[in-house]
């Protein structure tokens, strides 16, 4: 229901053990309690479940369910929960509503409804800061990004991103970040016009075939295809996708709950027990209660308890080709070492370098010129089809590179919950970045 602002926070597992890792900011206004008769399922109707039910509810809170058991009605009227019990679904000949009342009875649904955070502080305005944005802004949060230059002005602002998984046996699905983030940003991403799906060939090396044979029988064809007929066999990755970053910018920072600051943040210091003072190299900008600190390889400076982030130079390429693409060619994308795929219907773009510690982001013939090495050797009709690297355009920026390629995601200290980081995204940030926002 995207226009209803609703998100649905799904939690795998058992939950005794999900429940008490739920943050109680935000309390649980209506609670659906569908866990089978007390009798069949005990574990569910323990009082450590109730306690932590209790936790994350505020007065004004509703509980429904099935089942009128001694158990259940005995547990929550233990915590002032009052509860009435009108007739049942179906043959069911009654069933339990319960609300959670004051003692002065005020109704006070709309204050526990009124969100706790009411505005949160984000620095940097690339696809981390952006998607954090949307994210708080669709859940009613007031959100201002701040930027040094522009929105997209470091890495994320490419023409066009590629959402290219290397995938995961189906086995190790739930603990890979990559695999998981690609359901999940496909999901995230297709209801914006700057979506294009699109299906990608990813070249194979020899001594990677029997691993992706394998990887095959683990995903439907639907998912996944193997040609291999060829000196150059591939996989056919037919759920991938493209972005374009400007038109995806446009819509978020269009939102009425998210304002855009042009500001350098030099400094972020605690003024008192909750709020944050922003700083620019002279003054106090803004005081914020939260703040999401986005700004990749700055991470650093501004925050200098963080882990290392690497710089890595990258430049992509792109050039109007001879004929205009057809439908087919148009959703399609190569991954070989170097990546490829139709910015529009008459250019293709493509990359990209890939050069670690480089911190210039100048354009530079000599990495159209890898661009164009990388192609060749997996893709030489197309190379062919390229037109001389004078006629090329070029846009060159930098990676945030943790050491052990996972982004930097949530607290900055345990010390200070109101701080947070999403940065270190390498490269694959437009993957990553919908789901660890
Ligand atoms: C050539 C190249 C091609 C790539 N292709 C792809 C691809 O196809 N698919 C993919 O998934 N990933 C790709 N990547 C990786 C991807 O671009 C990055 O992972 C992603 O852009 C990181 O996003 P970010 O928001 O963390 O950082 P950035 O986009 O760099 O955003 C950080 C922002 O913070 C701002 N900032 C910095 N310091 C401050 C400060 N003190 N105050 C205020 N603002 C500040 C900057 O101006 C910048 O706008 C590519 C990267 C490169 C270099």
């Amino acid at each position: 229901f995207p226009e209803a602002r609703i998100s649905l926070d799904l939690w795998f597992g058992d939950a005794a053990q999900c429940f008490p890792l739920i943050s109680s900011k935000q309390p649980i206004h209506a609670w659906f309690l569908d866990g089978f008769a007390p009798s069949c399922n005990p574990e569910l109707w323990q009082d450590q479940i109730f306690s932590q039910i209790i936790r994350l509810s505020a007065p004004g809170t509703t509980f429904a369910s099935f089942s009128v058991a001694g158990v259940l009605k005995r547990a929550l009227q233990s915590y002032g929960v009052h509860i009435t019990r009108p007739k049942g679904f179906g043959h069911k000949r009654e069933m339990l509503k319960a609300v959670w009342q004051t003692v002065q009875d005020r109704s006070p649904i709309a204050e526990a409804i009124s969100p706790q955070i009411s505005q949160v502080s984000i620095v940097g305005a690339g696809i981390a800061g952006l998607n954090c944005a949307w994210r708080l802004a669709q859940r009613g949060i007031k959100v201002v990004i701040y930027d040094e230059s522009a929105p997209l002005s470091g890495g994320s602002g490419n023409p066009l991103a590629m959402l290219n998984p290397k995938l995961s046996p189906i086995s190790q699905v739930a603990i890979h970040l990559m695999t998981i983030g690609w359901q999940y940003a496909l999901r995230f991403y297709s209801q914006f016009t700057a979506f294009r799906p699109i299906q990608i060939q990813q070249s194979i090396e020899q001594k990677n075939l029997e691993s992706s044979k394998q990887l095959l029988a683990d995903y439907p064809p639907q998912i996944l295809s193997l040609h291999d007929q060829s000196d150059t066999p591939y996989l056919v990755l037919h759920k991938a996708g493209a972005l374009q970053p400007q038109q995806f910018a446009e819509v978020i920072l269009a939102h009425p709950l998210i304002e855009f600051k042009q500001a350098k943040i030099e400094k972020i210091k605690q003024l008192s027990d909750q709020v944050y003072g922003l700083y620019d190299q002279q003054q106090l900008l803004d005081r914020a209660t939260h703040i999401i600190v986005c700004n990749a390889l700055a991470l650093n400076q501004l925050l200098p308890d963080t882990p290392r982030l690497k710089p890595i130079r990258g430049q992509v390429s792109w050039v109007n080709m001879p004929q205009p693409f057809v439908t087919q060619q148009y959703y399609t994308g190569y991954s070989y070492g170097g990546y490829a795929m139709p910015l529009d219907q008459n250019q293709l773009i493509f990359g990209a370098s890939f050069l670690p510690q480089q911190t210039e982001t100048d354009t530079r013939i000599e990495d159209h010129q890898h661009n164009l090495d990388l192609m060749t050797q997996i893709l030489p009709n197309l190379a062919d089809q390229l037109p001389p690297i004078a006629k090329w355009h070029g846009r060159a920026a930098l990676r945030a590179q943790t050491a052990d390629y996972f982004p930097l995601v949530g607290q900055v200290d345990e010390t200070k919950p109101e701080l947070y980081c999403l940065a270190g995204l390498g490269s694959k940030g437009f993957l990553f970045a919908p789901i660890c926002s």
